[in-house]
């Protein structure tokens, strides 16, 4: 089958056209076949990036007004005769839709084929997740009008790899009523990584999922980390929005929540204001003053700019604190896996976390820490290591692909 899976954010829309099939995924040999970015959507000079596997990337500038717009872009190009994207001639050669889903609240704990009541429920989280939702809706609304249901649509939602945490990871200890009235609790974001992760790491040492039992981190742009016991989610760092939890590019992670009333008598402006501070310009942004580029951030900090290398202090004790909380939590860990842009390239932010831990069975080796190169799954723990240590890059699109493929044919799912 041929999946075309959708990422839309509120100005962009990202795809990759991945060749799967359910005797594809023992054997590993989905392949991607082209891939894209559209920026700037809305604007007269968005930014258009496609690309067929193997073939010259195309980039120009256009003008693009919305969603719809940029996924009938993208159809042209994959009609045009010039491009030539293995197996793909026109859109009839697409087999089903996968589209990202930010937030499926509590009513969606694994992913869905997308109808009418599907839709209407994905429209009630907006509410939880109304910088996501809306931008996400607008890519499954932009294919019904352009398909039909022609094409079968598939919904996968960042949160439903964590609908098994139990209620007392979930709630938080505010009244009972907020919870049943308003549904605020944990929900955890970035599911589909983790489980990508976990199921990996399964996959490497052999193990059946009921024996997983692992702390996944997810450093990215966006980060966040699970405990997964028993091949479970039990707890993440993320809560009701993604900005609990870890210090990350631009937000803040945990903080006092009293802070944000501090700030507000403070005169610094509404509580939206102060939660736009706290969402796009703390983090590693807001400490080191340079960058939210974890790239940026270790070339000052090598350079001797102080608040440089307190950021990065400050993010490496951050996750040391929840991997000590989970070990905890899960009664010790089989092993602890980096992902994502900061997990999968940084060695010194490897180095900085495991440092200093190796009375809880913690050992890296820094010789292998150093070999790791993007793209690898890699051990990196000393053979002595009771907890080992793993570089697994994640791959959310495959994963994506791949329960689209599930969900339409009605087999079961891996994780
Ligand atoms: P992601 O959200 O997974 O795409 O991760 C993006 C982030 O990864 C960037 O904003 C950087 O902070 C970080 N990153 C990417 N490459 C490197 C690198 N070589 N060293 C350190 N951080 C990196």
């Amino acid at each position: 089958m041929n999946v075309f899976v959708l990422n839309c954010g509120s100005s962009s829309v990202k795809f990759q056209i991945i060749n799967t099939d359910l005797d594809m995924f023992e054997t590993d040999s989905d392949r991607r076949v082209a891939k894209g970015l559209i920026e700037r959507v809305g604007k007269d000079d968005a930014i258009v990036n496609l690309e067929a596997e193997g073939q010259e990337p195309i980039k120009s500038i256009e003008p693009i007004h919305d969603h719809r717009e940029a996924i009938l872009r993208i159809k042209k190009w994959m009609e045009d005769p010039n491009t030539k994207i293995e197996g793909i001639h026109s859109w009839d050669d697409i087999h089903a839709i996968g589209h990202r889903v930010v937030h499926g609240g509590e009513k969606f704990t694994k992913s869905v084929k997308i109808d009418k009541e599907v839709l209407a429920q994905i429209e009630e989280c907006a509410d939880l997740a109304p910088l996501h939702n809306p931008a996400n809706l607008k890519g499954i609304y932009a294919c019904y009008e352009i398909f039909g249901d022609k094409i079968p649509q598939v919904a996968v939602f960042d949160t439903a790899f964590h609908s098994t945490m139990p209620e007392e990871a979930y709630l938080y200890a505010i009244p009972m009523e907020f919870y049943e009235k308003y549904r605020i609790r944990r929900y955890g974001f970035h599911g589909t990584s983790h489980r990508y992760v976990a199921y990996r790491y399964r996959k490497l040492v052999g193990k059946p999922r009921e024996e997983v039992n692992v702390i996944t981190l997810h450093l990215g742009n966006g980060c966040s980390a699970c405990a997964i016991k028993n091949g479970q989610s039990i707890n993440t760092t993320m809560g009701m929005t993604p900005l609990e939890g870890l210090i990350m590019g631009t937000r803040s992670g945990d903080i006092d929540p009293a802070i944000v009333e501090y700030l507000y008598n403070k005169g610094l402006g509404s509580v939206t204001d102060i939660f736009n501070i706290l969402n796009k310009k703390s983090g590693m942004l807001g400490v080191s003053g340079l960058s939210n580029d974890m790239r940026d951030i270790e070339k000052a900090a090598a350079e001797g700019n102080h608040r440089a290398q307190l950021a990065l202090k400050m993010f490496a004790l951050r996750v040391k604190k929840y991997i000590g909380a989970y070990m905890a939590e899960m009664n010790g860990t089989d092993a602890i896996i980096f992902t994502a842009g900061i997990g999968e390239n940084s060695v010194l932010i490897r180095k900085m976390i495991c440092e200093g831990l190796e009375n809880l069975g913690i050992e890296l080796d820094d010789e292998l820490n150093k070999q790791a190169v993007r793209g690898k799954c890699m051990k990196i723990s000393k053979e002595t290591s009771k907890v080992a240590i793993y570089v697994i890059p994640t791959n959310e699109e495959l994963l994506l692909a791949r329960d689209t493929v599930r969900v339409v044919k009605d087999a079961p799912r891996m994780w």
